[in-house]
């Protein structure tokens, strides 16, 4: 068996260890004699996965009690509509474009009801965070929306925005769990397990009890009203119930590896390596302004896209495998989430030292 060193920025690298257990379950979950992909969502043994799931996300977040925690289906994207659906009362809201996925749900929201630009970095590629210290905020906006880290470029929201006592929404998918949030200061945060959490298909919504109502848009799908999943502990219908579990394995991986502050630490060591090297790199460059640089997607170029691509090929070759950028942006990307090692980006490093010193710079 060769494991490699997976930078896909997702679905992504899972815990090695995870994966195992998952594997050594799969016939027969806990003396159940079935997986857990063959279990009713009404059982015993799945109400125990799915409440540990819930118990374990609220010890690791440090969730308030006023906040509910959904798990859901349909990734990221249903929710850039299931956010209008719900929250926006007036029919108006704010967003902050920062990336292809704010774009999306900003495009999306445009669907229900008004959605203003409040600032935007696409005129230098989305390439850093746009100063949001007095943002264009007006009374009758419901929400403001921002996408936190922009898995496609890089960036992340190292502060959050003023958003003159409105509420915030925050698609964290690709820095959730990577360090401490604090929850209290959100109205919603929502993520896309697949990043750095889970298989594809399920979503951790996190919201505020009090925007939780039935006032809802007209004509809002049982399926999209949090009310509907909050009321049945997101046991409404039959839920991602496969990927809640691996989810829940995560959690628990997390908290026994020193939950989110040690995360955090471990993190920041790692985008250092790999942020040191670029930044001293005569063939390599980063592609992000300094200060918006995110710990979790690290972009990167030569200048050549010959070159690029070379290299890309080199290092999958050796063992370093979809370091492709996103076809929107080209050059390079690692994606270093929780479950790549510190080792991993050092081999990276010293496999790129190599390639550049091969290359004559
Ligand atoms: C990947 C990603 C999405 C889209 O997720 P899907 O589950 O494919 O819909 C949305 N937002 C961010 C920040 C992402 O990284």
């Amino acid at each position: 068996m060769a494991r490699v060193y997976n930078f896909s920025a997702g679905p992504a690298v899972l815990p090695e260890e995870v994966l195992r257990e998952a594997a050594e379950e799969m016939l027969d979950y806990k003396g159940t004699g079935m997986s857990v992909m063959e279990m009713s969502h009404r059982s015993k043994a799945y109400d125990t996965i799915i409440k540990e799931a819930e118990a374990d996300l609220r010890t690791l977040l440090k969730i308030p009690d006023n906040y509910k925690v959904l798990f859901l289906q349909g990734g990221a994207s249903l929710v850039f509509a299931s956010v209008p659906m719900n929250l926006m009362k007036n029919r108006k809201a704010g967003y902050i474009l920062t990336g292809q996925w704010a774009k999306k749900a900003f495009a999306e929201a445009r669907i229900y009801g008004e959605a203003v630009e409040l600032a935007s970095s696409a005129d230098k590629t989305f390439s850093y965070i746009p100063d949001c210290s007095d943002l264009p905020i007006t009374d009758d906006m419901d929400y403001v929306y921002i996408c936190e880290n922009n898995t496609i470029y890089g960036t992340k929201f190292h502060t959050l925005p003023d958003t003159k006592g409105k509420i915030l929404v925050s698609d964290a998918s690709s820095c959730f769990l990577s360090e401490p949030m604090d929850i209290s200061r959100y109205g919603m945060v929502y993520a896309g397990v697949q990043k750095n959490v889970g298989p594809s298909g399920t979503q951790v919504v996190i919201i505020r009890e009090d925007l939780i109502t039935d006032d809802v848009l007209p004509g809002t799908p049982t399926m999209m009203k949090y009310k509907i999943h909050a009321d049945n502990e997101s046991l409404y219908n039959t839920p991602p119930c496969y990927g809640i579990y691996i989810c829940g394995k995560v959690f628990k991986w997390l908290l026994k590896n020193g939950g989110l502050e040690a995360m955090k630490e471990t993190n920041e060591k790692k985008a250092g390596i790999l942020y040191d090297f670029l930044d001293e790199s005569e063939l390599f460059q980063g592609t992000v302004r300094k200060e918006d640089r995110s710990l979790m997607n690290v972009p990167f170029v030569t200048g050549n896209e010959e070159m690029d691509a070379e290299f890309i090929k080199a290092a999958a070759a050796a063992g370093f495998v979809n370091l492709k950028g996103h076809r929107s942006v080209g050059g390079m990307r690692a994606s270093i989430y929780n479950a790549m090692p510190v080792e991993g980006v050092e081999k990276l490093v010293a496999f790129m030292k190599e390639f550049e010193r091969e290359h004559g710079r």
